[in-house]
């Protein structure tokens, strides 16, 4: 089958590998559509601390956001038929310890992480997944499918966040993370959501996924907005979606006093330029948000009942064959690119 392989510091290649063949509890998926992550870009770059450190080594194929049909199933499978629509998650746990207990496969300590480190993903014709770790996309679209990911990123920002009625979000970061954030803050019922970025076509998007006010760094001085766009009274979320270190400590100074911030992005490098004395001062709570791991059935159904758009944030769609340009986009970054899709259909 065709894939694409992460083989070295920014080297991908579109190659030839062979179908992979599943255990007794997985599927074999024919994967019809995957995006492309700024976490894969972390792999492109082996700038995972598991990769600096040896946990994880290439060649690897990327993709954690799919959907697909279920082509073949194992002896040991429940619950899945050949044919079926699925999509899966990207964080799979050992199973016996206490935080895979409680459904935390995205923290355990023994995780592999699709298309990340130490499991295939599913930049490729076809991919295995646990049952277990699969779901059903029932009617949705191969493009909305390979958006579930995504949402469940949002709906798990916004569950650790407990956004509610009484919440006054900002949200740094105007990708995929920062829009579905946005649109999940507005979801759950917060009373005010800004989205903050540079890009004019970005923060568009994010008025269009609900954010009451944005704000365009390029354009004002960060603190005079943010004042302005709370009317004085400050955010007591700021949700961090850039990756960028200089724009965590804008999100650091942001905050009102007891404010929670929530750190979503996945920083490169070595960071130097933190602010950690905006921390004590206002008794700030800062806290990380990685993936989505039980609320996959619930994504698929907020898409389904027509709850949460998450096509427009599917901007650009390239054939497979075009993954590793892919990948050198996003690293890149382009002021009108939100989500590419791979078409994993190959003639
Ligand atoms: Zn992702
Ligand atoms: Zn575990």
């Amino acid at each position: 089958m065709k894939a694409v392989q992460v083989i070295g510091y920014e080297k991908a290649i579109y190659t030839d590998v062979p179908v992979p063949v599943p255990e007794a509890d997985e599927l074999l998926v024919r994967v019809r559509r995957v995006g492309v992550c700024h976490s894969d870009v972390a792999v492109f770059r082996q700038e995972l601390g598991v990769y600096r450190t040896g946990g994880a080594s290439l060649p690897i194929i990327p993709g954690h956001e799919w959907a697909g049909e279920v082509v073949e199933v194992g002896a040991q499978v429940e619950g899945f038929e050949v044919g079926e629509r699925v999509t899966g998650e990207c964080g799979m746990g050992c199973e016996r310890c206490s935080l895979c207990q409680q459904g935390l496969h995205n923290i355990c300590p023994d995780r592999v992480e699709t298309g990340v480190f130490s499991r295939d993903g599913a930049y490729a014709e076809y991919m295995c997944v646990p049952y277990q770790h699969a779901h059903h996309l029932y009617d949705l679209s191969f493009q909305e499918g390979a958006l579930v990911e995504p949402a469940t990123v949002g709906i798990w920002i916004a569950r650790r966040a407990t956004i509610g009625s009484g919440s006054r979000v900002a949200v740094f970061g105007t990708g995929a993370v920062g829009l579905m954030a946005t649109q999940m803050a507005k979801t759950f019922g917060a009373d005010l959501v800004v989205a903050v970025g540079r890009q004019p076509f970005k923060l568009n998007l994010a008025k269009d996924m609900g954010a009451d006010k944005v704000i365009n760094l390029r354009e004002q001085p960060l603190m005079d907005a943010i004042n302005e766009a709370a009317d004085g009274e400050g955010f007591n979320v700021v949700i961090e979606a850039s990756g960028a270190p200089e724009v965590l400590t804008m999100a650091l100074r942001a905050a009102a006093p007891r404010a929670l911030v929530v750190v979503t992005g996945v920083f490169e490098g070595e960071l130097q330029t933190i602010d950690l004395n905006t921390i004590m001062p206002k008794e700030l709570t800062v806290i990380g948000s990685l993936g989505g791991p039980t609320v996959f059935d619930e994504a698929i159904d907020m898409v389904r009942q027509g709850e949460i758009r998450v096509m427009p944030l599917n901007t650009h769609t390239f054939p497979l064959s075009m993954g590793p340009e892919a990948l050198t986009l996003v690293a890149q970054g382009r002021p009108d690119l939100v989500k590419i899709h791979l078409d994993c259909t190959v003639d």
